[in-house]
């Protein structure tokens, strides 16, 4: 299978903390796999933008070596990544300062796309929108990227969303959330609106409930500071979870339009009810011999944040009245996995009989890792033994589909930075849309937080809490096993 490659026009990509982590691990390697790719044209600019001391060679060869690192095996000899590299610029600048903006706007060209991707904490956004703008370097071919979080609350995010449209059209902000940038998320869509089989099941008629799981084996790690303020409510379920579950559960857009896209998404959002506090588990991973445990991480043995949440929701539309949409994340957990199930109900009347077993179709949807979809169907046990049933899966991994295309597919980063010099804003979030998951996030940790709820300990490697196991077994339905 060919998938054809179109080369985006020439553009300047000005990455402002362009020396962080981000920028190392995710957005320069990106990039240079796109000029592999052919689709990042020779005479387009890559300019780190940050406060260290760096000329175009020292920066060079920090990327140089942040690709060698991070680049990820895929085809590209060395003559490209000198011819990569002279695409590379450096210009020390301070969000915060006058310093090197007018030397910026020198380096910048004209006529062209000009996006600036703001890879540094939120608090510089604002700074930056406004010195984009006081310098001269914002015009209507401009866009910004802006990174999470995006907000640590309702009011917090309005705010944000002010700042940057004193200084920019929300036709120019693009809102990053990597998740929607994965291949499968977008599978999901196809799958959905591509084929006449699943829609007239996509349903509470059908549906008995639809689970997401988001889980990893990583802890806090150096990040304790920034997350025990955050937790995974704000650091996973907000963002990154919602907008699966928006995606799941939207209406059919009318077309596949940015706008109407994310209209759909919003009702959704706008659709959820209000969670109860006994649908919703936190927890925090214990130590085990080896290993500090979350309190240890972030150095308080105090701490309430959650490392681990699970909660049952509802959204209130007609399409999904009553089925549950089960979801969690969490911290040190069995595997590294992310995945969606829909889970169909039994059929009407077994023909059977009781000993045939319950049995029942899942359509599960893999964001890693091998991402791909699984289709469990009910057939007949091969052999003689009468009539026993079998549910077996229909596997359709990407990787085996589509060889080695697959692994040539851009990563989540990639495709999104090429998304933002096609001026696509599909896969970002609106302004609107972010504002609606604070304001359903919001009373929920306000909740919590008035109980005084102490989250639950589990133990490290495990699949969380027992209490958020029992939330789906009140209701007798169990957690698909965390696995890889
Ligand atoms: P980092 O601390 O590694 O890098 C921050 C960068 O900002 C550095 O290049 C630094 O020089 C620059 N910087 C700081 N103050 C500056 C100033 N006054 N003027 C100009 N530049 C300044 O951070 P990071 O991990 O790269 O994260 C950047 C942003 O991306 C953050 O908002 C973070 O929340 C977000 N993010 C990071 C990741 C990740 O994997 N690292 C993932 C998702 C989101």
């Amino acid at each position: 299978m060919v998938s054809r490659v179109i080369p985006v026009d020439p553009f300047d990509l000005v990455i402002f903390g362009g020396t962080g982590d981000l920028a190392r691990r995710k957005i320069l390697p990106g990039l240079f796999r796109r000029f592999c790719a052919g689709q990042m044209p020779e005479s387009s600019q890559i300019i780190g933008a940050a406060r260290s001391d760096l000329d175009d060679a020292a920066y060079r060869k920090m990327v140089g070596d942040a690709i060698a690192e991070f680049g990820g095996g895929r085809a590209c000899d060395s003559g490209t990544l000198d011819a990569f590299l002279k695409t590379v610029h450096y210009v020390k600048t301070d969000a915060k300062g006058d310093g090197g903006w007018a030397e910026l706007n020198d380096r910048i060209q004209q006529d062209r796309v000009r996006a600036f991707y703001f890879s540094v904490g939120p608090s510089l956004f604002g700074d930056l929108a406004e010195r984009l703008h006081r310098f001269g370097l914002a015009t209507p071919q401009s866009r910004i990227v802006v990174e999470k979080p995006f907000g640590h609350d309702l009011e917090s995010a309005k705010a944000l969303n002010a700042t940057l449209a004193e200084h920019f059209d929300e036709t120019q902000i693009y809102r990053i959330d990597h998740y929607l940038g994965k291949e499968t998320v977008q599978n999901l869509m196809a799958v959905r609106f591509g084929n006449m089989l699943f829609e007239p099941l996509w349903n509470a008629q059908y549906v008995d409930h639809i689970q997401i799981t988001v889980a990893e084996t990583v802890g806090v790690g150096g990040r304790g500071g920034y997350y025990d303020k955050s937790g995974a409510m704000r650091d996973m379920m907000q963002n990154h979870l919602m907008q699966l579950l928006c995606l799941i559960a939207m209406e059919p857009p009318a077309k596949f339009d940015p706008d109407a896209v994310r209209d759909e998404k919003l009702k959704v959002i706008r659709a959820l009810e209000p969670v109860e506090p006994h649908h919703i588990v936190r927890g925090q991973y214990a130590p085990t011999k080896n290993e500090p445990g979350y309190r240890d991480d972030v150095d308080d043995p105090k701490s309430r944040t959650e490392s681990f949440i699970a909660l049952k929701c509802h959204i209130s539309n007609w399409r999904w009245a009553g089925t549950p949409f089960y979801l969690r994340t969490g911290k040190r957990l069995k595997a590294r996995t992310s995945e969606i199930a829909v889970v169909f109900k039994d059929a009407p009347h077994s023909i059977f009989g009781v000993d045939a077993g319950r049995h029942r179709n899942v359509l599960a949807i893999r964001l890693q890792p091998n991402e791909g979809m699984t289709l469990d169907v009910t057939i007949k046990e091969p052999g003689p033994g009468g009539m026993r049933l079998l549910d077996v899966p229909l596997d359709m991994s990407f990787a085996e589909a589509l060889g080695p295309e697959a692994e040539e597919a851009p990563d989540a980063y990639e495709r999104l930075i090429m998304d933002v010099i096609r001026g696509n804003q599909t896969l970002f979030m609106r302004g609107d849309e972010v504002e609606a998951a604070w304001a359903w996030t919001d009373p929920l940790i306000a909740g919590w937080q008035d109980r005084n709820d102490v989250p639950k300990e589990y133990d490290a490697g495990s699949s969380g809490p027992e209490d958020a196991l029992m939330l789906m077994h009140r209701d007798g339905r169990k957690w698909r096993e965390i696995k890889v």
